[in-house]
């Protein structure tokens, strides 16, 4: 059985049992990933694409990509085409790529056949009449007055139902199974329905459709499939599916083997709440980055290594369960932080002008210890132009190389609000009325004089730098406590920010609810080079966390900035 770190899972027990049976005959190990196009693809559903394609490459076998559509009214290209480039994205590539649609005809011809072999008829009893003579947990149900017609008639029927006679619901095709089995699933369930809807792959070309514990094992069966990996609520239909299947005489039946859905904390993952979000307008569409969508994930900068990650981490299980939120940022986070690169951004701008900047004395000091190749200075000493040095950058501290980038430093500087307090509380080491601290890769910076406007608020902070500590050259001088990053003010490129929270949170009684408050947009200013992120490039701002440039790079909203996705935070909170 599974053990804690997935590296063993039920799946494989099954497989492994039919394999030394010989239960396939040699036929390669196949699965397949079913979605019905009547949405966008969830992380719940990486977990089932991961699955489904990790088992049959364990096996050296074959994984489909099958649309399950079946179910005319809801279906739609819009979502094929999403569907497809979604399991792509995750790094997957299908063995063959089907419509349960293009089996309709064959369908058709396996629900006639049962009809000959006495396994199904025709019945005239509406929906609702159906429903209430099927019985409950308790008590049998009752016969249709159809159950028993003559094959001849139910075949005459049922081909009157193809040809457009009936209205939908006028007649139904039913399995003729057993009335009183205690699985209700059992008791007559209708394999064929009326339904006069374009269907997006076969037009008009059909008025009856089958229903799915109808068409499911066909479908499977038709692509070889050996192994059809479900989600644990169609336990209770495995017994309709077996039947099909041996109703059919089918040879090498493949075997149905449920597992627990994916439930994420703070998440929700119905398709059909899901859409109605993206129809009321409460999100952006399907990829707005706040959807647990595989589209979504991407717009916020999820990477598909790291959905990978989480989908193994989790494991595989019959048991329901809810994984916490926070393991999914920590894959993500543990996936960026050796592999993207490191700019300063300042959030909540505070400026900083360093009064002794220009005077001469930096250049002195550029000039005695040469900081590094890129190192010198710009810019006109004569005060009238901004004076500029190059500070040089590590991109990724993990990851030497990845290399060194420079970056302008200057007489004034935008820092974090968060690094200035004018009354600093006990052991607060940042910027505050006396206090020295270290900019990065730059100098040591005393904080001299708080400037303000009329109401009080601070517009300016007046500071000294100190030549002799430029970075890198060996200072090895007083101690300073805080290091805080910056950014040179007459090259900062603005930037919108935008941090996200949960979509759900938990209510009162603890029941699920839509938070309010889900997205914060911020003005920020940062580095140069950030001016030339390209759309899907992500970034670990220095100190805040992980932001991907989006998809739609600039927010006309915003004079033309562009526009960042906060990906994840630094710290996580996830044992
Ligand atoms: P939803 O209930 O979110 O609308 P669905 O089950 O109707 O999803 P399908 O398109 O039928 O969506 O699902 C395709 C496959 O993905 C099925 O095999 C289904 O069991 C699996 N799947 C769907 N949701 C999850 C989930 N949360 N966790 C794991 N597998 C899932
Ligand atoms: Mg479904």
């Amino acid at each position: 059985m599974k053990d804690d770190t997935g590296n063993s899972n039920f799946i494989y027990d099954f497989i492994d049992e039919d394999i030394a049976a010989d239960r396939y005959q040699g036929r390669p190990i196949y699965t397949r990933f079913p979605p019905e196009p009547n949405g966008y693809l969830h992380i719940g559903h990486a977990k089932a694409i991961c699955l489904n394609f990790t088992t049959a490459k364990k096996y050296g076998g074959k994984c489909n990509l099958r649309f399950d559509d079946t179910n005319p009214i809801k279906e739609d290209t819009e979502y094929v085409e999403s569907i497809e480039n979604d399991v792509r994205w995750l790094g997957f590539e299908w063995n063959e790529l089907r419509f349960a649609s293009d089996y309709f005809a064959r369908m058709y011809e396996c629900a006639a056949e049962l009809i000959r072999r006495g396994k199904a008829y025709v019945d005239d009893q509406s929906a609702d009449e159906i429903k209430r003579t099927r019985g409950t947990l308790t008590e049998p149900g009752k016969d249709s007055p159809h159950r028993n017609r003559s094959a001849e008639g139910s075949l005459l029927l049922f081909d009157e139902m193809k040809r457009g006679l009936y209205a939908d619901g006028e007649k139904v095709l039913r399995a003729k199974i057993d009335m009183s089995a205690p699985n209700i699933n059992l008791r007559d369930p209708v394999i064929y329905r009326i339904s006069h809807s374009e269907h997006h792959n076969t037009g008009g070309e059909w008025c009856v459709y089958p229903m799915y514990d109808f068409a499911h094992p066909i479908e499977d069966a038709i692509e070889c499939v050996t192994h059809s990996l479900c989600t644990m609520e169609f336990e209770d239909h495995r017994p309709l599916y077996d039947w099909v299947l041996e109703s059919l005489e089918w040879e090498l039946p493949p075997r149905q083997i449920e597992f627990a859905r994916l439930n994420l904390t703070n998440t929700v993952m119905s398709k059909r709440y899901l859409k109605a979000l993206v129809d009321d307008g409460s999100v952006s569409g399907w990829d707005d980055p706040r959807m647990p969508t595989i589209a979504g994930l991407r717009r916020r900068g999820y990477t598909p290594e790291a959905i990978r990650a989480f989908c193994e981490g989790i494991g595989v299980a019959k048991a329901n369960s809810v994984v916490d939120i926070g393991y999914l940022e920590h894959c993500v986070r543990e996936d960026l932080k050796a592999k993207v690169e490191s700019r300063n951004v300042v959030f909540d701008p505070v400026k900083v002008v360093i009064t002794n900047w220009g005077d001469g004395a930096e250049l002195a000091a550029a000039d005695g210890d040469s900081a590094g190749s890129d190192g010198g200075s710009v810019g006109g000493a004569d005060g009238s132009a901004p004076l500029l040095e190059n500070a040089e950058m590590e991109n990724n501290r993990e990851t030497p190389e990845l290399g060194t980038r420079t970056v302008p430093f200057g007489r004034e500087l935008w820092i974090d609000g968060a690094d200035f307090i004018e009354n600093p509380p006990k052991k607060y080491f940042r910027l505050y009325p006396g206090n020295e601290v270290r900019f990065k890769g730059a100098y040591f910076i005393t904080c001299d004089a708080v400037v303000k406007d009329a109401d009080g608020r601070v517009t300016e902070l007046h500071c000294t730098y100190d030549p002799a500590t430029h970075s890198g050259s060996g200072f090895e001088g007083r101690k300073v406590k805080g290091t805080i990053h910056w950014v040179e003010a007459s090259t900062a490129v603005e930037i919108t920010v935008r941090e996200y929270g949960y979509l759900m949170t938990e209510g009162e009684d603890g029941e699920s609810v839509r938070n309010p408050d889900s997205v914060r947009e911020m003005k920020c200013y940062a580095e140069p080079s950030v001016a030339d992120a390209r759309a899907g490039e992500r970034f670990q701002f220095f100190r805040h966390g992980y932001y991907v440039a989006d998809a739609e790079l600039t927010d006309s909203a915003h004079g033309g900035a562009k526009v960042f996705n906060q990906i994840v935070g630094l710290k996580s909170s996830w044992k």
